[in-house]
């Protein structure tokens, strides 16, 4: 609850539409840059079912919300709602952002920036002339997937459990960008474990959680101290996988950046201001610690 802010008739209304949604830390960290910058506006979280989705955004326009960010499983079938798409939303055939823009609602996908920034944050470095392993072919790989091969990363292999999504996916980067070097394979096995070894940045981004362990015990052996390993989850903040790379010398990112950066950008969308970097940083961080830990997001 934004404690330092009264409601008015004034309060300007932003939010989430998921479901379920219960679990989003995106109401503590909106809020509490809300209440940091002194602005009059209240992030709400709102369970949308799947057959409510377009009277739920319908009710954007109808109530003059100044927007939401959208999560699974709607990202995708929301923009047959939308009046425009960004440039990245349409890219990735996914929103996770919409801004109503006096009753134009348009369609933002903030997720694959969200990761570019927190890489660079984290690294210190970015993933231009890079090879990368992404383990997972799910939204959340896709939007990293496309912002990475739009940023001039040198090799993009998508290692997945159902092979036929990784070559989808595949399918789709190399009709964006057609000179693009990028391949599919299966997320299993010696081969994946050579693949590996070829590797700069290493990343996981399926939702297995801690049920990825059969894997781990193909990986040790690939990690090499030179790779950035990256996971997508963030809770915990310090997987399994992200243990194993530590281990062996690399250096690791958690989910914890991707989720702080896209909502930055969401923010800027909203309120046209910078948002507060370091408040949104340690509200999410403070949320974090008191969850209960899940094996899957
Ligand atoms: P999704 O679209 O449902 O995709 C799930 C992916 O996980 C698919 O590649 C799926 O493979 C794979 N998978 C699921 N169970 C598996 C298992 N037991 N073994 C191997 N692979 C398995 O999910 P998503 O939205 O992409 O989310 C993926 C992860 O990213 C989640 O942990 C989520 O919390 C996280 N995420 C983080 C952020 C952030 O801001 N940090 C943002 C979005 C998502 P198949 O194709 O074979 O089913």
């Amino acid at each position: 609850m934004n404690v330092g802010l009264k409601i008015t008739a004034k309060t300007r209304v932003v939010g989430i539409f998921g479901h379920p949604v219960h679990h989003s830390l995106s109401p503590i960290m909106h809020n509490a840059a809300f209440e940091s910058l002194g602005l009059d506006y209240q992030y709400f979280a709102f369970d949308v079912r799947p057959e409510m989705l377009r009277r739920a955004v319908e009710g954007l326009r109808a109530l003059q919300m100044v927007g939401v960010n959208v999560t699974v499983p709607h990202k995708e079938k929301v923009i047959r709602y939308l009046d425009q798409l960004s440039p990245e939303a349409r890219l990735m055939g996914a929103v996770n952002t919409i801004e109503n823009r006096g009753g134009q609602l348009i369609g933002h996908n903030t997720d694959g920036m969200g990761f570019i920034m927190a890489f660079q944050d984290t690294f210190g470095q970015s993933v231009k002339g890079k090879r990368t392993l992404l383990l997972g072919a799910g939204g959340a790989a896709r939007a990293v997937a496309i912002q990475m091969v739009s940023q001039g990363v040198s090799e993009m292999i998508i290692a997945n459990r159902t092979y036929a999504r990784a070559r989808k996916l595949v399918k789709a980067i190399t009709e964006i960008f057609p000179g693009a070097s990028a391949l599919a394979i299966r997320l299993q096995g010696e081969s994946l474990a050579k693949i590996c070894l070829r590797a700069d940045i290493l990343i996981h981004a399926t939702s297995a959680g801690l049920m990825l362990d059969s894997l781990l015990n193909i990986l040790p052996t690939s990690f090499r101290p030179s790779m950035l390993v990256c996971d997508l989850t963030y809770n915990p903040p310090h997987t399994p996988f992200l243990k194993m790379a530590a281990k062996a010398g690399c250096k690791t990112m958690n989910g914890v950046g991707m989720l702080l950066y896209q909502g930055t950008l969401a923010f800027r969308i909203w309120t046209g201001q910078e948002a507060p970097l370091s408040v949104m940083r340690t509200a999410l961080e403070q949320a974090i610690q008191q969850l209960p830990v899940t094996s899957t997001q």
